[in-house]
């Protein structure tokens, strides 16, 4: 039996990188130390916030919101709610969906939920169709992402938020790092701060990132530790995407080099602050001119391929 560190009872969790070993009790309060000065160092919220939770009915995004719930207790001047998209991914978003609403409903929090179907035209199953029928080259996760932080910003707009939070951790930002180095996506990069969006428009909500410096496993655990056990449940689309690939490639390093994720973390923060500081984001300084949201390019990239679904006029 591993015992914990600090009190001697039987450890949950061992920490690779530095060799330590924590109980339940002891767990909790470091991954609970470890959010908050990720909140404090890169100022992620302000005294008074209207905070937005971009929710999945994942482990991930229930384990933040859960967090935030709970911290918002002792600071009077935040509102917690939350927003789901739902893509319409059939045999998976009806499921981590059920997830949510009983979530949300055992914990009182005000939510909304935002579809694809209704927002854009079309379910994203209808987009893979479609796009296939009329040879376009995207990957489901291409048109998922897109459209995700397209709605993510307009509707936390519209419920009023002051910031968009989401889960993403350590493992999923580290991830679309190596991603967008290795297909060149590099002017993306910047979007991949713990705080972003909130110099470039003000149509922007500006988006922070709470479990940035913690890995995946640890969210996991601190979701099992919570008794929040939602179904387990996988996108059919996963498994297209060059993201996972990348995962299992950075998981086999990570177990014979433990600490190339944290490293491979300060690699990225080193790039954002040398190409213009982490304050920057996604979407650019210019409007679209076809929806009106903030957009890099004269038309912005959910009109771009709304276009090519035949969805709006070229
Ligand atoms: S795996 Fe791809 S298609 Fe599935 S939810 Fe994630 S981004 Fe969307
Ligand atoms: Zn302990
Ligand atoms: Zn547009």
């Amino acid at each position: 039996m591993v015992n914990c560190v600090v009190c001697g009872r039987r450890a949950v969790y061992i920490e690779r990188s530095s060799g330590y070993a924590y109980c339940e009790r002891h767990f909790l309060k470091l991954f609970s130390r470890r959010v908050k000065r990720t909140i404090r160092k890169y100022g992620l919220f302000r005294e008074r916030e209207d905070i937005v939770v971009a929710v999945s009915g994942g482990k991930d995004s229930l384990a933040l919101l859960h967090f935030l719930l709970k911290l918002s207790k002792k600071v009077r001047g935040w509102r917690v709610r939350a927003l789901l998209i739902d893509e319409g991914i059939s045999g998976y978003r009806e499921v981590t969906k059920k997830d949510f609403i009983k979530f949300a409903e055992e914990w009182g929090v005000e939510y909304r939920i935002a579809s694809f179907k209704e927002e854009v035209g079309l379910s994203l199953d209808e987009m893979v169709e479609e796009g296939r029928r009329r040879g376009l080259p995207y990957l489901p996760c291409t048109y998922c992402g897109v459209f995700r932080r397209y709605l993510l910003n307009k509707v936390a707009r519209e419920m009023g938020a002051t910031v968009l939070a989401t889960a993403h951790n350590l493992d999923d930002v580290i991830q679309t790092y190596v991603m967008n180095v290795i297909v060149n996506n590099l002017d993306k990069l910047s979007r991949l701060g713990p705080k972003t969006g909130v110099v470039k428009h003000p149509k922007f909500v500006p988006k922070v990132k709470p479990f940035y410096e913690v890995l995946e496993k640890e969210v996991a655990l601190y979701a099992v530790l919570n008794n929040i056990y939602p179904s387990f449940t996988e996108c059919p689309y996963a498994r297209l995407g060059v993201r996972w690939t990348i995962r299992e490639m950075i998981n086999k390093l990570e177990e014979k080099h433990s600490g190339i994720k944290h490293l491979t973390l300060r690699s990225l923060l080193r790039i954002i602050s040398l190409i213009g500081g982490s304050q920057e984001g996604e979407g650019g300084p210019a409007t679209c001119r076809l929806c009106g949201e903030p957009s890099a390019h004269e038309v912005c990239r959910a009109c771009q391929l709304k276009m090519g679904l035949g969805l709006i006029r070229p």
